[in-house]
């Protein structure tokens, strides 16, 4: 839905893409590596929570399926 409205507006020339990025990348799973047993892990975004803020920056978490520790991407 997001993406047709978005589509429409570079259509009206509304906006000039310089450098035209892959919608897939985003949907890529994350690679997480376990801090607490050293197991690395891909998840995909059901399965990992965004917990980023203002000051930090982007930040992931996710629970480990070994220890079932929390499991920190940035
Ligand atoms: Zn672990």
């Amino acid at each position: 839905m997001y993406s047709e409205r978005l589509s429409k507006r570079i259509g009206s020339d509304f906006m000039k893409i310089i450098k035209q990025g892959n919608l897939n990348i985003a949907r890529e799973p994350l690679r997480f590596e376990c801090k607490n047993c050293g197991t690395i892990f891909e998840a995909i975004k059901q399965e990992y929570i965004y917990c980023g803020d203002q000051r930090e920056g982007d930040n992931w978490k996710c629970e480990c399926p070994l220890c079932h520790g929390a499991v920190y991407y940035n």
